[in-house]
């Protein structure tokens, strides 16, 4: 039944690995590292793919000494960070963790949490969830509210993963309306994002129906934020769902550095106030939704420099 179908199953992968650890997977350290670090699954993903409990992973991870490491708990370096004027929320994507560890990590070590009033306020996170989640104020009141355009909170906003708000279920009519849509999306140049606030309905359903309608979507730059002339050439700044998460995963597997020039995220940061860029290596909009292009294979980590010589952001690009 079904556990020897599953048994047969774990035969079977197990086949091509060495005698001692075909009955257990979990046994082999090279094995376990690669899924944990390398591939950075949880335990109880692992504990899936191995056909084996969360526990029994635990167990030997340990047994392994394989460890993630933690970069929070190292005090110099919160401290630095810190002293950088970086935000908790700044920290916690930098380090690739919860703000809330950072936040305890920093209470533990005597280090300041007072929230520093951030020269472009919109980019932190607590502000924006404040002031759009708790607040209930539209993007355009907290556009206004923080003196910055709207479409700079969207895309914070997103960046955020902070969730907007719950959609109206149905299918907007404006969206079935292929010329509607043409006008809003082409005439008015509005973006994924604007039209979406609009009609009450998920950025996502709005470019399902672009793409429905054949309405080619425009270019999108590799990172939404500050190059707002990226817009105004035409670009939408829609990225798919999976992008803030797949953008960190990029960032730390090239250890937070530009793979072109090796300048990393805290000098960049010095030199430019803002953090490292990921770049599509394949244009989004050559795929046919954007979360396929946002695979690790095809994002790399650049500065701004490297990313603006590969990618000149004036070139329409059509290639
Ligand atoms: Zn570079």
């Amino acid at each position: 039944m079904t556990s020897t179908q599953h048994e047969r199953d774990s035969h079977s992968r197990a086949n091509r690995m060495s005698e001692m650890t075909e009955e257990a997977p979990w046994r082999q350290a090279d094995r376990l590292r690669s899924l944990y670090i390398g591939e950075d699954l949880s335990t109880s993903e692992i504990g899936e793919q191995l056909g084996c409990s969360r526990k029994t992973v635990e167990n030997w991870l340990k047994k392994h000494d394989i460890e993630k490491s933690r970069p929070w708990e190292d005090e110099e370096r919160l401290r630095s960070l810190r002293q950088q004027g970086m935000s908790e929320a700044d920290i916690a994507d930098e380090l690739d963790c919860s703000q809330a560890t950072v936040h305890n990590w920093l209470t533990k070590f005597g280090i300041d949490t007072s929230r520093t009033r951030p020269e472009r306020p919109w980019h932190d996170e607590e502000t924006l969830r404040e002031l759009y989640v708790e607040s209930e104020m539209t993007m355009d009141e907290v556009a206004s509210e923080l003196g910055c355009g709207r479409q700079a909170i969207e895309v914070w906003i997103h960046r955020h993963d902070i969730e907007t708000r719950s959609y109206n279920p149905e299918t907007p009519k404006a969206l079935q309306d292929e010329s509607k849509l043409r006008s809003m999306y082409l005439s008015d140049g509005m973006s994924t994002y604007a039209i979406a606030e609009q009609l009450d309905c998920a950025p996502s359903t709005v470019h399902d129906w672009l793409h429905d309608h054949g309405i080619e979507t425009r270019t999108v730059g590799s990172q939404p934020g500050e190059l707002h002339h990226r817009w105004e050439g035409g670009v939408d700044e829609y990225y798919g769902d999976n992008w803030a998460k797949q953008r960190r995963k990029t960032l730390r597997r090239d250890d937070y550095e530009c793979q072109r020039c090796g300048i990393t995220q805290s000098e960049h940061r010095n030199r430019t106030d803002i953090g490292l860029d990921v770049h599509h290596k394949t244009p989004i909009r050559t795929f046919q939704s954007p979360e396929d292009a946002n695979t690790l294979d095809n994002l790399v980590t650049l500065c701004r420099s490297c990313h603006n010589t590969i990618e000149p952001p004036n070139e329409n690009q059509n290639d």
